[in-house]
């Protein structure tokens, strides 16, 4: 955390206001964690029901929090009045920070980055809370490959404290210094790191994650595996409500996208449990069902 403070304050451009684009699972926890901690921040969708699913899950925990005592009445209607859930481009138009939050997929990045970097102030900062791909090659479309950086949150956004910062090859020293001073405002613990698919933790989560789709596939019950991972060996969950928790969907662009970076530790397996599984639809948590049935 000290070192991040002295990035911190070698930063020029403070960031006052935000936007999300994505209200899913990471985009709807981004601005809802934005909006807690004074940074107003616009909410893109492509969907109706995904800006007001965001919006209800942040009026839930904030909900939490005023029956927990921890939030005042006040504070929730603030934070919920900070977030601005849109269907238009052109409402980021005015923001000091872009962060992208769509589908694990390069090339739906890859336009949704562009077209957005079109649209927004040649100061703004664009990121990318990408999981797994390389920050340098989303860069590729870009104009101001300098003002880009990843900007790698973890779920629930609102508890997990790291936030990996993540320096493309053109990211400018500026660029880091206030991504890294608006994950502190956020209350965050910033690392940054260099760029590589996965980047720091995924390159350890996806290979593990690989390993117990391998068992799985070998025909060993995944429930037993969970049930050794969290009650017998400690973890706070294991590897198959993991899944659920991270989206089927998210693991299998993640999986891909890891075997093709680091095809020496892990291959792509399209018969394996978590591709069958995001075949079928089942995308864990957030529709309902994925290794487990949620009511
Ligand atoms: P999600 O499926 O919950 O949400 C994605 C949202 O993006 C959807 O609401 C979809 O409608 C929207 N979207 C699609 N195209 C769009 C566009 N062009 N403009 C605006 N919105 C668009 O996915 P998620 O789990 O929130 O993941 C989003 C990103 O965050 C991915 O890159 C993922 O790898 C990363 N991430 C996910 C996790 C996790 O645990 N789920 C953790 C860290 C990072």
């Amino acid at each position: 955390k000290g070192k991040s403070k002295k990035y911190a304050k070698s930063a020029s451009k403070e960031i006052n206001t935000a936007a999300v684009l994505g209200a899913g699972i990471m985009g709807g926890g981004i601005a809802y964690q934005s909006a807690l901690k004074g940074v107003p921040a616009v909410m893109k969708d492509i969907k109706q029901d995904a800006l007001d699913l965001g919006m209800k899950e942040a009026g839930k925990i904030l909900k939490k929090g005023v029956e927990r005592g921890k939030v005042s009445s006040e504070k929730m209607i603030k934070v919920l009045s900070s977030i601005t859930p849109t269907l238009l481009n052109d409402a980021v138009k005015d923001v000091d920070i872009v962060v992208e939050a769509v589908v694990e997929n390069p090339k739906v990045k890859g336009s949704v980055l562009a077209e957005v970097e079109g649209v927004i102030s040649d100061d703004a900062i664009l990121t990318s809370n990408t999981s797994t791909i390389s920050i340098t090659e989303l860069a590729k479309n870009l104009k101001r490959p300098e003002k880009f950086c990843g900007m790698h949150f973890f779920n629930p956004v609102h508890k997990m404290p790291l936030v990996e910062i993540i320096r493309g090859e053109k990211t400018s020293d500026e660029t880091v210094a206030a991504v890294v001073a608006y994950a502190l405002k956020l209350g965050k613990t910033p690392i940054v790191v260099n760029d590589c698919p996965g980047f720091y933790v995924n390159r350890v989560l996806f290979p593990y994650l690989a390993g117990f789709a391998g068992m799985v596939d070998e025909g060993i019950d995944f429930v037993g595996i969970d049930k050794v991972m969290e009650k017998m060996f400690g973890w706070p969950m294991g590897p198959a409500y993991l899944s659920d928790v991270v989206g089927i969907d998210t693991a299998d662009h993640c999986t891909v996208v890891m075997a093709d970076g680091f095809p020496s530790r892990m291959a792509r397996n399209e018969s394996s449990a978590i591709a069958q599984l995001a075949k079928a639809e089942r995308y864990g948590q957030k529709n309902g069902k994925g290794f487990y049935v949620y009511g």
